[in-house]
This record gives C-alpha cells, sequence and structure tokens, in this order.
C-alpha cells in the first residue's frame, strides 16, 4: 500500500513572451509517494492532452479511483526509484556526466552559422529539429550543416504523408543526408511504407511507440524512450530483440521530470552501452526560469546531479504544498 499526495505546478513557455496567444502556461501535479515501508520518493505527473494523453483532471481522477494510466504508472515507477535512492542516500545521476544529450531547436529559423559554432563550442554534437512547418524553407536552412560534424535528429511528428517526406529526403543535398542519424516519426506509422522510405535515412519511433511494441517486424531503427510514458523495461527489450537502438528523451515536462528522464538514460547507457545513443532530457531551457530548473547543472551537453538525493531539489520539494490524492 501506499499513500500519494500532489502539488499543482504551472510551467511557463518562453515562446509565449513573443507569441499572439497568450496561456501558453503548461499544467502539471508532483507527486510524493509514500509506501508501507516508509520510503518517500517523488516524480513528475504532466501529460500532454495534446498527444492523446488523459488530460490533468482526468489523470487525477483515475487515480483517487485506484486505476493507473500509462503516465501514472511510470510516474509511480519513476517515484519508487526516486524513494530508493533516497533512502540509500544516493543521487540517481552519476557525478561523472558521460552521456551528451542533443541540442533542441524548436525553429529552423534559429540555425544559422554562428548559432552552429556556439552550440559547438559548448560540446553539442547533436542537433534535433522540429520540422514540418515550412518544408521548403527548412530545407534551404539546413544547408548550414552542409561541411559540418553535426549529426541531425529530424523530427516531423507524423505530420507528412510518404509523398511528400519522399520528395523532400530525395531534396536534402546527399552530403546532408549522410549527417541525418535519424528522422523521428516522418508520417503516421505503418509498416509497409516505413519500409518504403527507409532507405532516405535511418527512422525513429516516437508517438505510437506503444502501438507497435508488439509488432513483430518493425520497420523503424530508433525508439524514442520516453520514461514518462512508456515502460522502460518493455521499450528496451523490444528494442534489443529487433535490433533497433533507443534514444531516451524527457517529456517536456517539470525539471523533476528532465532529471528523471535523464537519470534513466544514464543507467541504461551503463547497462546497454552503444544500444543507448545520446539523450534529449535538455528541455527544461523551453521553459521560463523557476526555482526548480534554477537548480539543473548543466555544462553544454552534460546534465549534472542536483543537489540532494534521488533526482535531488530535497529542500524545495519538502517545502512544497502536499494534498493528500490517493491512498493504493
Ligand atoms: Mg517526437
Amino acid at each position: 500500500m501506499k499513500d500519494i499526495f500532489y502539488s499543482p505546478y504551472q510551467l511557463t513557455s518562453r515562446q509565449s513572451l513573443n507569441a499572439k496567444v497568450q496561456g501558453a502556461g503548461r499544467d502539471g501535479v508532483l507527486l510524493m509517494v509514500r509506501w508501507n515501508d516508509g520510503l518517500v520518493g517523488f516524480a513528475d505527473l504532466h501529460p500532454w492532452a495534446e498527444l492523446g494523453d488523459q488530460n490533468l483532471d482526468e489523470q487525477l481522477r483515475i487515480l483517487r479511483e485506484g486505476k493507473l494510466t500509462a503516465l501514472s504508472h511510470s510516474s509511480l515507477w519513476l517515484a519508487r526509484r526516486d524513494a530508493e535512492a533516497r533512502f540509500a542516500e544516493r543521487n540517481l545521476l552519476p557525478e561523472k556526466a558521460e552521456l551528451k544529450n542533443n541540442a533542441l531547436l524548436s525553429s529552423v529559423m534559429d540555425i544559422d552559422g554562428d548559432h552552429l559554432n556556439a552550440l559547438k563550442l559548448q560540446g553539442f554534437d547533436t542537433i534535433k529539429l522540429k520540422l514540418g512547418r515550412d518544408l521548403k524553407q527548412e530545407l534551404h536552412q539546413l544547408r548550414h550543416f552542409q561541411g559540418t560534424s553535426f549529426k541531425l535528429r529530424l523530427d516531423f511528428n507524423n505530420v507528412l504523408d510518404e509523398n511528400t517526406y519522399a520528395d523532400f529526403m530525395a531534396s536534402v543535398p546527399e552530403g546532408i543526408r549522410k549527417q541525418i542519424e535519424y528522422v523521428e516519426d516522418p508520417f503516421s506509422y505503418e509498416a509497409k511504407s516505413w519500409s518504403k522510405v527507409r532507405h532516405f535515412a535511418p527512422l525513429a519511433i516516437d508517438q505510437e511507440l506503444s502501438q507497435v511494441l508488439h509488432h513483430s517486424d518493425p520497420a523503424f531503427d530508433v525508439v524514442i524512450l520516453k520514461p514518462a510514458k512508456t515502460d522502460v523495461a518493455e521499450a528496451v527489450h523490444f528494442a534489443q530483440k529487433h535490433n533497433c537502438k533507443v534514444a531516451v528523451t524527457s517529456y517536456m515536462d517539470h525539471p523533476v521530470g528532465v532529471i528523471h528522464a535523464a537519470a534513466v538514460a544514464a543507467e541504461l547507457r551503463h547497462e546497454y552501452g552503444d544500444l543507448v545513443l545520446q539523450s534529449g532530457c535538455l528541455t527544461h531551457t523551453a521553459f521560463a526560469e523557476d526555482d526548480f530548473s534554477k537548480q539543473i547543472q548543466t555544462e553544454g551537453a552534460l546534465i549534472f546531479p542536483v543537489v540532494g538525493d534521488g533526482v535531488g531539489f530535497d529542500d524545495i520539494l519538502e517545502a512544497l504544498p502536499w494534498q493528500k490524492l490517493a491512498r493504493l
């Protein structure tokens, strides 16, 4: 049995500062879980209803009823990891950070030579780009990578179709195409059509991962593993069985979620070596700085432990107002 407490928070998107539409605040809750054996651990619960998650009210209602969603199941698993590390007075992140993160550029307009040089000097060697809004312009901007040593991760969030994707990739100069480490979610997953375009660049599955985890012959090369919503053991087992690589990413969530994801990534890398690619956990900078994100120590592509045990943040977590949610 365990008692679950929650504390609501709001993250403020940095881009909302310039956006015409206000109200880009994102709601979530931190969970504090106290097990019967006395261990206490923390985790984040940050639904993206836009991506098909039950919204926050639903998540809390379902938890209150003693049932779990994919998200809350993961939160409880992560909270237990945190609890055990706290009990052992151990930080979940290794002191010597080794596994790098990609730099995340949400707009291709952020790409120019100076910016790329700065990223390189900071120690980034892999860049993730969100594409699919204006293919012509994006194709044009990709030229900045010609002759650089950056590896590229392109994420289309399933907004294209097979022909549009094939046309786009055929237009990418070969030199740049070779720099593409993988293309994530070019269009909605379908084994046959993904097979047809797989020769352009390795493919990675993210949003539809849970639907394909039981498929026998996947037409992709990389599994994007988000510990915030995917069963880690199941995804790793799948990747091993089907010869895929794994890239761990955070869920554009609270700093507590960011550190949990980074810790899972470091642990998997330690255990499985080259199966695990660079991570995508450096997402807290997409939001305005708060008491939590202030404590995240980074050096270029690396994330270091936050002071404290487990995921860290001991003092601010304890000082939060916690309300009882459920006893399961
Ligand atoms: Mg994605």
